[in-house]
């Protein structure tokens, strides 16, 4: 700031500062307002597109230290400041600070995402003086719901699903009032004008008295209840109910696909899993996330054959008010099996529930909880949703591009993301588009966010995978299709997260369980050399057989035959779990395998977790639901091992082929002489880590590369994740892994953003 010329021709010092970021809605202007009036600052504060710009002056000769330490410091709990610039200004001599007027709506503002209550809302919740005493519907400017209610933009009170409650006098008061905490917090409602709670018996659809107490005690009497949240209905029970566990589990046509636990504090949370500061954090974060924790004290029926337990805290001050009698209790989506969660009463919730305790304020768009672990002390989300969705990530300046463009992910998990003006909006896991009713709320939430943030793509990106129903929605909406291979597409999306320049080459180590290959084939176990440009296919996992193509991924036993015939032919050693199998169904796979019949080739990683998590006999022979068999190994995995099995690197030349048949060998040597499946899970995971250094050792020593990125559903595994990271930072790599993405194909959408972009640069 050069304030030194305004000092000689002026008397006063004035500077302005223009904020980016997060920071509409979420209480920042009154705070600057508030702050302003505290320091005597003179001036003013308005919205503009992007951020705020600030105004201020004193007669005074300053550096404004103190308000740019508070500014920086204190601001609200909602607000993300992404960018900020300070110029000096002219002194106008004002006598006053003023929240100004914004100008017309702008076309781009971030909106914050949906945030759990503050204490100072629970404070006035919980006080028989104040006026909301128990109102579950309390919100102000640092909490309360925002993604999912808001319809269009500008953000304000007739644009969001409040538009139908008339503020009564007194919470028009605070919503205009700059010092009050309510000062435009749009949801902002009191019992008199306020969202009211019904709770209504299912098989009769009637009222029933008692809201929200009753339905506590309903669900203490062993009840299913269903109960509107943020982004949709959770399906709720009590968590040590046996009998009410296996009677949701019936419901949700799931028998051990692991289900979400709410607990009323994080002392309930303790004496069943093991916490960890950062866990600890996670929890309490008022983005309120569903962490994976590991089993201190088994719950029945939660989490079968695994070793974490999903827990959250009450986000909603509905929530606080239900969890007021109940220690724990299951929380999980409502829905069928992989359709979305329900969000409105007419999508057949009394269908699978005995009581509904819901709300009159509707949600506009679904959002299911976020789910993460922590790992080396950062998250990793298997799921980013609610309380994440939809903040913006910055792209990499020199990527940095005038047009707008869609990018519509993959397949299963999918996610889309859309580019503007220097950021990334990526939406909600939105599931397995496959899934008819997927498919809809994927173009419900394109038509949500483009019209959120209005956004006109001059070109859309989709995978390779002619069949994806991504690729045929980006074929038919005429705009400049790109099309990017998979794990290309993983590996970048790392690389724009942590903004990475452009021309930086890195060694992409993309994991997963299939994605479509530049070849045809079924790729999952990647190196590639890869830049925004461009990859090359360095190694891979050596092709094996998937006999009977999409049921080999359901049923882990077709895949230890395809590995095991890998390794000795048809004439391979018996092994104990397949006598489970009939002998006509194994002979059956064997033929098919050999005559090359319906068995289509792939390098899958996932799938050679599911063969060897069968040959050790942890996984079933069918799974339920995706990555069960691999979960189940790793779960397992002995601590202290630090042996690995042999592998054969190929020599061949780029594409080096890696070949798992010493490494299936070792096992069943290991089998055979009754080593704990434990033990044989710690050396195989130790096996792929060592895979990795010794690959990213090669791809140093031959082209001068030193950062690795871990990325793919299969870095889901903290295990394997954990070792690769640790030994390739022992070996001086650079490891970039996804913290703010999922590494599975939610990343996808973030990746193709980046190929795009890097594209139009070209
Ligand atoms: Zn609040
Ligand atoms: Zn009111
Ligand atoms: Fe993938």
């Amino acid at each position: 700031m050069n304030s030194k010329k305004a000092e000689e021709t002026i008397k006063g010092s004035a500077i302005q500062i223009v904020v980016f970021g997060v920071v509409q809605g979420v209480g920042f202007r009154p705070f600057i307002y508030r702050l302003a009036k505290e320091l005597s600052l003179k001036g003013w504060v308005k919205n503009i597109g992007f951020g705020v710009e600030i105004h201020l002056e004193t007669e005074e000769k300053t550096d404004f230290k103190d308000f740019l330490k508070a500014l920086q410091e204190d601001n609200p709990p909602l607000s993300q400041i992404e960018n900020m610039t300070i110029n000096p200004a002219s002194f106008e001599n004002l006598d006053d600070f003023k929240i100004k007027k914004s100008r017309k709506a702008e076309s781009f503002v971030f909106i914050s995402p949906d945030i759990s209550i503050c204490e100072n809302c629970h404070t006035e919740m919980m006080s028989p003086s104040d006026r909301r005493f128990r109102y579950p519907f309390i919100n102000c400017t640092d909490c309360g719901p925002r993604y999912t209610i808001v319809k269009s933009l500008p953000y304000d009170r007739p644009q969001t699903t409040m538009e139908s409650f008339k503020m009564c006098e007194d919470c028009n008061r605070e919503y205009t009032d700059p010092l009050d905490r309510r000062y435009h917090a749009q949801p902002v409602a009191c019992p008199v004008c306020g969202p009211r709670v019904n709770l209504i018996e299912s098989r009769k659809g009637k009222k029933i008295k008692g809201g929200i107490k009753k339905a506590a005690s309903l669900i203490k009497a062993g009840k299913i209840l269903a109960v509107k949240g943020l982004g949709g209905f959770h399906l709720v029970c009590d968590a040590l109910n046996i009998k009410a566990v296996s009677q949701l589990r019936k419901i949700k046509e799931r028998k051990t696909k692991p289900l979400a636990l709410m607990a009323s504090s994080l002392e309930i949370i303790e004496k069943y899993a093991l916490l960890c500061p950062v866990g600890k954090e996670m929890l309490l974060s008022p983005r309120r996330p569903i962490v994976l924790l590991k089993k201190k004290k088994d719950i029945k029926r939660i989490a079968p054959h695994l070793d974490e337990m999903g827990f959250m805290l009450p986000y909603t001050p509905l929530h606080y008010l239900l969890l007021e009698n109940l220690d724990l209790i299951v929380a999980t989506s409502s829905n069928k099996k992989d359709a979305p969660i329900m969000k409105d009463e007419e999508e057949g919730i009394e269908e699978l529930c005995d009581y509904i305790l819901t709300h009159d304020r509707p949600i506009q768009i679904r959002a299911d909880d976020s789910v993460m672990k922590i790992v080396d002390g950062k998250p990793l989300f298997l799921r980013r949703a609610r309380g994440y969705v939809p903040y913006p990530q910055r792209v990499p300046d020199a990527l940095a591009s005038p047009s707008h463009i869609l990018a519509l992910g993959g397949e299963l998990k999918d996610t889309i993301s859309f580019y503007k003006n220097g950021y990334v909006i990526t939406s909600q896991f939105l599931g397995d588009l496959d899934e008819y009713q997927n498919y809809k709320y994927f173009e419900e939430t394109i038509r949500h966010l483009s019209n959120l943030f209005d956004i006109k793509p001059e070109a859309v990106v989709s995978d390779l995978h002619p069949d994806f129903h991504t690729t045929r929605f980006a074929q038919k909406i005429g705009l400049p299709l790109l099309q990017v291979q998979h794990h290309f597409a993983h590996v970048l999306a790392p690389l724009l997260e942590h903004r990475v320049p452009p021309g930086k080459k890195v060694l992409g180590v993309s994991f997963d369980g299939y994605g479509y290959g530049d070849d045809g084939k079924a790729w999952g176990g990647e190196f590639l050399l890869a830049n925004y440009a461009s990859y090359k296919r360095f190694a891979h996992f050596k092709y094996v057989p998937l006999p009977g193509g999409d049921l080999a991924s359901k049923q882990p036993w077709r895949m230890a035959i395809s590995y095991l015939m890998d390794t000795y032919g048809t004439d391979f050693p018996q092994i104990e779990i397949l006598k489970k199998v009939s002998k006509n169904k194994i002979k059956g796979v064997v033929s098919m395998i050999e005559q090359e019949i319906n068995s289509p080739l792939s390098s899958s990683c996932g799938r050679l977790f599911d063969a060897v998590s069968l040959l050790v006999g942890l996984s079933p022979l069918e799974v339920e639901f995706e990555a069960e068999a691999p979960m189940r190994l790793e779960s397992q995995a002995a601590e202290g091992v630090e042996e690995g099995y042999g592998f054969t690197f190929g020599k061949k030349g780029i594409p080096f082929h890696i070949s798992f048949a010493e490494t299936i060998k070792s096992i069943i040597n290991d089998l055979a002489k009754n080593t704990p499946p434990s033990v044989i899970s710690a050396k195989f995971h130790n096996t792929l880590a060592q895979i990795i250094t010794y690959v990213a050792e090669k791809v140093r020593k031959d082209h001068g590369i030193d950062t690795i990125v871990l990325i793919g559903g299969v870095f889901l595994n903290k295990r394997l994740l954990h070792t690769a990271t640790q030994l390739l930072e022992g070996m001086d790599f650079k490891v970039l892994r996804p913290v703010n993405y999922s590494p599975n194909d939610e990343s996808i959408s973030v990746g193709q953003i980046a190929f795009a972009l890097n594209k139009l640069k070209e």
